[in-house]
């Protein structure tokens, strides 16, 4: 359970690149980072303006002197000082995070990475490469993965509750983009230009997502090939898709589908993941996420609550304050920042044992994060036809 203290030695001098006034994800950045004292906040090249940057910074608390036009001149200056900062969160739009994160390494930074980490595999690749030559940690904030119930199922179907895995039911689909909202949202513009969002909009921005829990709760299972259509439904977003089903086979033969959506009328978030085996179910919705269904064939199902002694150790171990009472996507991130902290304190330390045994999204989710979109989008491309997964 956490109770607030520290798990690591003193809190990790922090900056972020984005997540300026008015953007949606800066905030929950801060306020994860911040809430157990892993971190201290005290740099930040907050905007693409950097004079609305400067101000923000100010009203964060920070001291003038750190709050910076550009994030090339704060990697630059903080080297410079003896209490210069060690870690970085990057939370810009899509289009900046390779070269933003390399920089960050390259200035012998830890680096926590909003998703998808880049644009290519190759360039994924290669980020993976320079933060493995300098020692560095990358998380990549697939923030749900955070929610406690996610250990639960990974615990259950390791411990063989399920059988034999046949069937993984993906989906992301929510409806706030049923229409063109890009002419009004900012937000929305950058999403549905290939300049800015990369190859694809909802398979990147969305789709990965549950694709990342489906790895922490099926690590054993790799996708061998997929066949992907996607749609523009505001047919100005063309090429991109603001609507995408992907088909996956796997290598043990199990089949899988994910369902990609900004235009599901209607719907919040609907991010649901199903898990299926020969004997039984899992069930977790995000919007539920205190809650996962336990599905026995032949018997009536359990809802398993979140913070309940019959949960295994694992979903336990980021408890903040019991069962009956709502954790929710905040306390979800802090579990993650927690673990970013422990890791690049562990690094710091050269203590491989501390790293191996920490599950945390890193640099290795963000390349294949990177990866399930590029083959999707191959697919896509080519007509919705079956391509090899590579
Ligand atoms: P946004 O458009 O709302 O905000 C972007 C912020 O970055 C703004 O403050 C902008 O001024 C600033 N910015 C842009 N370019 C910059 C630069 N070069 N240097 C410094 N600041 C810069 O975008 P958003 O919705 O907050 O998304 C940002 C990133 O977070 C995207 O990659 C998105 O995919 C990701 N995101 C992740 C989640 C999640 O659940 N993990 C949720 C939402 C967004």
């Amino acid at each position: 359970m956490i109770h607030g203290e520290r798990k690591t030695a003193a809190p990790i001098r922090w900056a972020m690149v984005g997540g300026g006034r008015g953007s949606q994800i800066g905030y929950i950045h801060r306020s994860a980072a911040l809430r157990d004292r892993h971190f201290e906040l005290v740099a930040g090249a907050f905007d693409l303006d950097p004079e609305r940057g400067r101000a923000f910074g100010a009203e964060l608390g920070l001291e003038a002197g750190r709050c910076y036009p550009d994030h090339a001149t704060m990697f630059a200056e903080e080297a410079a000082r003896p209490d210069g900062i060690r870690a970085v969160s990057v939370a810009t739009p899509n289009n900046t995070h390779y070269a933003i994160t390399k920089a960050a390494l390259e200035h012998g930074l830890h680096v926590v990475c909003e998703k998808p980490l880049c644009f290519t595999t190759a360039e994924a690749l290669e980020l993976a490469d320079l933060a493995r030559a300098r020692g560095r940690i990358v998380g990549v904030t697939y923030g749900y993965a955070g929610h406690q119930l996610i250990e639960q199922a990974s615990a259950m179907v390791a411990r063989g509750d399920l059988g034999e895995i046949r069937l993984v039911n993906l989906q992301f689909a929510h409806g706030f983009h049923s229409e063109a909202v890009e002419l009004e949202n900012p937000a929305t513009r950058w999403r549905v230009d290939p300049r800015f969002a990369g190859p694809s909009y909802v398979l990147g921005d969305v789709g990965t997502h549950p694709f990342y829990i489906s790895e922490v709760i099926l690590p054993h299972l790799k996708v061998k090939r997929l066949l992907c259509a996607r749609q523009s439904f505001v047919r100005s977003r063309a090429p991109l898709e603001d609507n995408a089903v992907t088909l996956m086979e796997y290598d043990n033969g199990a089949f899988g589908t994910v369902w990609s959506s900004a235009v599901n009328a209607g719907s919040m978030h609907g991010q649901k993941v199903r898990i299926t085996g020969a004997k039984a179910s899992l069930e977790w919705w995000d919007e539920r996420p205190n809650q996962l269904s336990f599905e026995v064939q032949g018997e009536p199902a359990r809802i398993l609550e979140r913070g309940m002694p019959y949960l295994h150790p694992e979903a336990l171990a980021d408890d903040r304050i019991g069962g009956g009472h709502p954790e929710g996507l905040f306390e979800a991130w802090s579990n993650l920042y927690d673990r970013f902290a422990i890791a690049m304190e562990a690094s710091d330390r050269g203590d491989t044992a501390r790293l191996a045994a920490l599950r945390y999204p890193d640099i290795a989710a963000g390349v294949e994060g990177v990866r399930w979109v590029e083959n999707c989008v191959r697919s896509a491309d080519r007509g919705g036809v079956w391509v090899d997964y590579e």
